[in-house]
């Protein structure tokens, strides 16, 4: 098949995971068969030095028009500034918005050889195998008013979460049919007990529950999923939350694999090309060494096979490569054990395309 990937490279690591990435999609496509053809954008602090803006119309255009998108990451210290008016997120936040990608998949499987690398027991790991739908287009992240206001008392500055119900009805619909693909259980995140749009959030979810009553529903609050996710990880199946709570606990979640860098995402919507990159954010301290871990960018190009490309027989050889390679023993820096011998990001990819 022809498929036509836009690549946003964008700060610190982000242009070192995409390339890894390059090299694996074009040994999948000499494998199989296949054309992909790749234009390459700015995104994030890269594009507001080059443009003055983190995205531009172009780059979204394009982005638009493709088949799918890989992702690297944005940010770093070069553009921290608290008070600047252009920030490297507003190019991401403005991707998602543009492609109306409102759900973001986070599947959370730690390989059986990589259970030592997780500050968690062995035990505790056992089985553990969940994907989190977090919401990527609403929440507190896009709502208004955002503002700072000088007060007579000083300085105030205002976030507002807001949902609707057809928002939050698109993202459970596409956790419970998930979730009957898997092991038929949705665990729905929110903080009802406080929050006006969290109780919007659980009696819509309670709603959409009743059209899959296949799938059991359970509800609970975000500092107790915080606290679960730790104690019983192995008891989720799907998890879906909000914006902010997805953001904050897939984080938490991804130290049960090992390293942050091990973990893929996908943010989809209703048709239209999916957006594919690792949760990891730019990792300014190893920027530019050449060390970084490149399996979650590399398991974001198996979900982009998966579901923009439908390429499922593709997907699993890049999962079962990434899997082969562990269990031979190979690591990069943030996995390695002290005294065990750590690849840069160059030679692990190339042990991962030998087994494609
Ligand atoms: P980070 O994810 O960049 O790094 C956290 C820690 O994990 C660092 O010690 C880093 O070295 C390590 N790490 C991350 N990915 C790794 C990989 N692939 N291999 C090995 N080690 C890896 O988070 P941070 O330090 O909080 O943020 C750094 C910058 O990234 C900030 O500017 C932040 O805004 C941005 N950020 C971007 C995204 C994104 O682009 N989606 C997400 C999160 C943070």
């Amino acid at each position: 098949m022809k498929a036509n990937i836009v690549l946003l490279p964008g700060d610190g690591i982000g242009p070192e995971v995409i390339r890894a990435a390059q090299k694996v999609m074009d040994a999948v496509s000499s494998k199989f068969d296949h054309q992909f053809t790749y234009s390459e954008h700015d995104i994030g602090g890269c594009s507001i030095d080059a443009h003055g803006t983190a995205l531009t119309d172009e780059a979204l255009v394009a982005c638009q028009k493709s088949d799918a998108i890989m992702l690297g990451a944005v940010g770093g210290p070069k553009w921290d500034d608290p008070t600047a008016k252009v920030r490297p997120e507003q190019g991401l936040l403005a991707l998602r918005k543009g492609l109306g990608t409102f759900a973001n998949l986070r599947p959370v499987k730690p390989h059986p050889d990589l259970l030592d690398a997780s500050p968690l027991r062995p035990e505790r790991l056992g089985g553990v195998d969940f994907v989190v739908v977090r919401e990527l287009t609403g929440g507190i992240y896009f709502g208004e008013p955002r503002e700072r206001r000088q007060l007579e008392s000083g300085v105030q500055a205002v976030d507002t979460m807001s949902y609707t119900d057809a928002e939050i009805r698109r993202v459970a619909h596409l956790a419970f049919k998930l979730a009957r693909a898997r092991r038929s259980k949705v665990t729905s995140v929110d903080k009802a007990n406080v929050l006006e749009s969290s109780r919007l959030w659980r009696q819509t979810v309670s709603e959409v529950a009743k059209e899959y009553p296949d799938v059991k529903l359970e509800h609970i609050l975000v500092d107790a999923a915080a606290m679960f996710l730790i104690q019983r990880p192995a008891s989720f199946d799907v998890i879906l939350t909000s914006n902010m709570f997805g953001d904050i606990l897939t984080d938490e979640a991804s130290v049960l694999t090992g390293s942050m860098g091990n973990l893929p995402s996908a943010s989809l919507g209703d048709g239209g090309p999916g957006l594919y990159e690792p949760i990891h954010g730019s990792a300014p301290d190893i920027a530019g060494q050449g060390i970084a871990n490149p399996i979650g960018t590399l398991l974001s190009m198996a979900l982009m096979l998966r579901y923009s490309l439908q390429l499922e027989k593709e997907s699993q050889a890049v999962e079962r490569a990434v899997e082969k390679t562990l269990s031979s023993g190979h690591r990069t820096k943030d996995l390695a054990n002290s005294g065990e011998t750590a690849l840069n990001t160059k030679d692990m990819t190339a042990l991962i395309v030998e087994r494609i």
